[in-house]
């Protein structure tokens, strides 16, 4: 992992922490102010001002680290201990020093898992602090009048029970769910370092006999007439455009990724016949599929008119179409457009590879491959993108596959309200 992922991590774990901290304290806010309450106890107010006040602190952090201001939050993270710890002191009782020893205990204890070395010695300090306070308040007159001795046991027992009932809780529970959640974020980082890794070679691959061929293509232009051939410049112009026309698909999945990230994939909408937006995406892809030794065949019973964005309409048919050009080369491709149960359904089947049940809903997400991708290039989007342009069109889109025995991609979208009036036309192509 390089360091701008570890700074990242970092700043995670005490977002996550600073998140889950904050309710504890708020907790604990409670429980002081109820006891000084319930006891008159002007040591207990001083204590619940404390504690107030690094609940506020807390917050404040919490905003500064959703800002992006990791440094200054963990700052205040721990100087708000110390200054809760001092200004418990000046207040100090055993019964104070006790409620306030737990939550510290508790939280120094999970630090290891927060790796901020800093907030470890301010909260080891201040358990130092109040550790000290415990023993040496026992030994002292107190500063402030005490409630009766009786009630103070009660209340001892009462707030350590609490105390350690609740630091338990934390430990076992929030804890076990923190470490869950820093184990998905630091998962999230390795994924995206390798997709990085991953997008950068796919980005590069088509380069290579992009410059070739722009090289071939140059030296046939420099031979004399006779010796020149149009036929071959052509073959080299092909080739060159092949890989231009890659990149840019690579470059547009990029685009959209961000684009559905940040919510704004916008859909245009409009009645269209599906039926040839089939017939043409099959069309487009005979000579891939004659290069990948695929026999395409198409099958529609009646034009079917549905309500899409014809441009991202044509994307999920390349999609479907060149995943199964991919992974089924060698074998046949076949396409069928049907009306079902008021809807129309895509299908589109290859008898390739085959996809393993436990990938066969993974695969839709982002990144998510099924394939090594030393055998296959790619980047894993083009069906999370997919699934995405099919649900905002209403649709549904599904997997099944025999595996070594090939896969099917089944998409089903609305119909236009008026299909009714669109006129038969004969099946097959
Ligand atoms: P990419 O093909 O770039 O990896 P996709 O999102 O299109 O990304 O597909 C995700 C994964 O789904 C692929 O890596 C592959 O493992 C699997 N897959 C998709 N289509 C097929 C298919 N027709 N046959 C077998 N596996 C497929």
């Amino acid at each position: 992992m390089h360091e701008s992922s570890e700074e990242e991590l970092r700043q995670l774990r005490l977002r996550q922490f600073l998140q889950w901290m904050f309710p504890v304290a708020v907790g604990f806010l409670g429980v002081y102010a109820i006891f000084a309450f319930a006891l008159r106890s002007p040591a207990l107010a001083g204590g619940a001002v404390a504690v107030g006040l690094y609940t506020a602190a807390l917050a404040w952090a919490r905003r500064l680290a959703l800002h992006g201001r990791t440094a200054r939050a963990a700052w205040v993270t721990g100087h708000a201990l110390l200054v809760m710890v001092v200004l418990g002191a000046l207040f100090v009782h055993f019964l104070f020093a006790a409620l306030l020893l737990m939550p510290i205990a508790g939280v120094a204890l999970v630090l290891p898992y927060l790796e901020r070395p800093a907030l470890g010695r301010y909260m080891f300090a201040a358990l130092g602090v109040d550790a000290w306070v415990t023993v040496v308040d026992g030994l002292l007159p107190p500063l402030v009048e005490q409630p009766p001795l009786v009630l103070q046991r009660w209340v001892l027992v009462l707030a350590v029970v609490a105390c350690v009932a609740l630091t338990l809780r934390i430990l076992w529970v929030d804890s076990a769910r923190l470490l869950q959640s820093l184990g998905l974020a630091e998962k999230a980082v390795a994924t995206r370092d390798e997709f990085l890794l991953v997008a950068s070679h796919e980005l590069r691959t088509p380069l290579t006999p992009l410059g070739l061929r722009l090289q071939l293509l140059r030296r046939e232009l420099s031979l004399p007439p006779p010796h020149s051939s149009p036929e071959r410049a052509g073959l080299h112009l092909d080739v060159a455009q092949r890989q231009v026309k890659k990149l840019v698909e690579l470059v547009d999945d990029l685009l959209d990724v961000s684009r559905i990230s940040a919510g704004r994939l916008e859909l245009h909408p409009a009645r269209m016949d599906l039926t040839q937006g089939v017939r043409e995406a099959v069309r487009r892809f005979e000579p891939e599929a004659l290069r990948a030794g695929c026999a395409l065949t198409l099958e529609v019973d009646e034009a079917l008119m549905g309500r899409v964005d014809p441009l991202r309409f044509e994307q999920v048919l390349d999609n479907l179409l060149s995943n199964a050009l991919k992974y089924g080369a060698g074998k046949p491709v076949h396409v069928r457009l049907e009306r079902r149960d008021g809807r129309a359904r895509l299908t589109v089947r290859d008898e390739g590879l085959g996809i393993a049940p436990e990938a066969l809903e993974r695969i839709f997400d982002r990144f998510e491959r099924a394939v090594s991708g030393r055998h296959f290039g790619g980047l894993g989007l083009g069906l999370y993108i997919v699934r995405r342009i099919v649900s905002a069109s209403g649709g549904t889109i599904s997997a099944a596959s025999v595996p070594g025995q090939g896969a099917t991609f089944t998409v089903e979208l609305p119909l236009s309200a008026d299909a009714s009036l669109v006129p038969l036309v004969s099946g097959g192509r």
